[in-house]
């Protein structure tokens, strides 16, 4: 059997590296002509994504270019404390939620898979493929094809596969909020280093963690009723926004100010987006993974966790199923509840961000009791203490 993965991110060499592993040739079709590295700020790949990672033999260098935090303290924009969430278990040995720069993980993901010998191809944009009868038939935008026995649409939340499969595909929802990024260093903070500090402060959201080299890793949340054009955000520029942001936090308890204002980089990220609900994820010979089927808001911490998971899973589904369509159902049988349950939850948790004033007040009346309940809770340990069971056999969808 052989596999056309379209989309080089994070899920694309994932699912490569998994179907290698499950006996099935895959190749991997990357639009940018450099590959996807360079984009984006930094990302918690959570315990349960190493974990992902560790069936196909594959963490050690995700983990290596980032550092552990396990943990989060929660505060109010006058300081008060809300309450602290674990993202991983006290019983998770060496199985800790990592933070690293988001081009990192592209980085280790595409390098591990080169180094298995699976071809990555860039510069290939999809723009369409037919299903043959007896196989998929790709094209790309420079004129070329390719031919395979199914398609795996890794192409991330704009995804071309996903309106093949279903033209009338919901598109990604603006969540209400712009994301931003930025390092700093020489600020002391009095914080734990592997812990994230988050602050839902009075007119926008911020979170920092102290990494090893001493550095200070920071994010911000900023709420904003209408979706902003393409382009717009980043087009702003770093020290437009720095100034915007020094406006927005001075009210706020904590360090935002000192470490925007001394930030020797300051990334604007782009107005944030979710995919709750995508109905049909595959149609005969193609299927969709990863953010092109179910992207949380990077508030869930999960997109990328989520993404490998997904690829494991398709391989074991692919493994245990001869029938591409009944490994299809199968795989959505196994994926679906728990994805959109994070998405969910991730949703939530971005309203309070965006709060008024009013809903402010009692969001910080709430939180505490909020937090007490799912930090550490039953929820937690499902989200970030998944474990996928390759040798375990998949059951057809019931
Ligand atoms: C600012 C930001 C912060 C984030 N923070 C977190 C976090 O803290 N924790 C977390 O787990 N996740 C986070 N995420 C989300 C995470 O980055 C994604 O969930 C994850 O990258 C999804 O992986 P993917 O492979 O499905 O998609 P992507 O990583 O987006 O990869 C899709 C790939 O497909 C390629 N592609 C697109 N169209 C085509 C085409 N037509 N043909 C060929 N190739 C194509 C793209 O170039 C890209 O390389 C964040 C995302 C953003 C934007």
């Amino acid at each position: 059997m052989k596999a056309l993965i379209i989309g080089g991110g994070i899920a694309g060499p994932a699912a490569a590296m998994a179907l290698q592993q499950a006996g099935i040739d895959a190749t991997v079709y990357e639009a940018r002509p450099g590959g996807a590295d360079g984009v984006g700020v930094f990302l918690t790949l959570g315990s349960n994504g190493i974990d992902a990672l560790r069936t196909i033999g594959a963490d050690a260098s995700a983990t290596a270019a980032g550092f552990p935090t396990p943990g989060i303290n929660m505060f109010s924009a006058t300081g008060k404390p809300l309450g602290q969430a674990r993202t991983s278990s006290p019983d998770d040995g060496d199985l800790v939620s990592h933070t690293l720069r988001r081009a990192d993980l592209y980085r280790a993901v595409r390098d591990e898979a080169l180094g298995r010998g699976i071809r990555i191809e860039q510069g290939k944009r999809l723009t369409g493929a037919q299903d043959t009868g007896d196989g998929v038939r790709a094209v790309f935008a420079d004129g070329g094809e390719a031919y395979g026995d199914l398609l795996i649409g890794c192409d991330g939340l704009r995804s071309t596969v996903r309106t093949l499969i279903d033209p009338a595909a919901p598109a990604p929802s603006y969540a209400g909020l712009i994301g931003l990024g930025g390092y700093t260093r020489g600020v002391p903070v009095d914080v734990e280093r592997g812990s994230y500090t988050m602050v839902f402060g009075k007119h926008a959201f911020f979170g920092y963690a102290l990494a090893p080299s001493g550095e200070v890793w920071w994010f911000a949340n900023v709420p904003r009723r209408d979706e902003p054009a393409r382009g717009e955000v980043e087009a702003a520029g770093a020290e437009e926004w720095r100034s915007r942001l020094l406006r927005l936090f001075g009210d706020d308890a904590g360090p935002a100010v000192d470490l925007i204002g001394t930030s020797h980089q300051i990334m604007p990220a782009g107005p944030i987006h979710a995919m709750a609900h995508v109905p049909t994820w595959h149609s005969g010979r193609m299927i969709i993974i990863g953010d092109a089927a179910h992207a949380p808001s990077p508030t869930s911490g999960q997109g990328a966790s989520l993404s490998i998971e997904d690829g494991v899973e398709l391989a074991r589904c692919l493994r245990d199923h001869s029938a591409i369509g009944t490994a299809f159902a199968a795989y959505e049988a196994l994926r679906r509840p728990r994805v959109e349950r994070i998405v969910k939850q991730a949703a939530r948790l971005n309203s309070n961000k965006a709060a008024g004033p009013l809903a402010r007040a009692f969001r910080d009346l709430l939180l505490p009791t909020i937090l007490k309940k799912t930090a550490g809770s039953k929820q937690m340990g499902e989200t970030y203490g998944h474990h996928i069971d390759w040798n375990a056999p998949v059951p057809a969808a019931g």
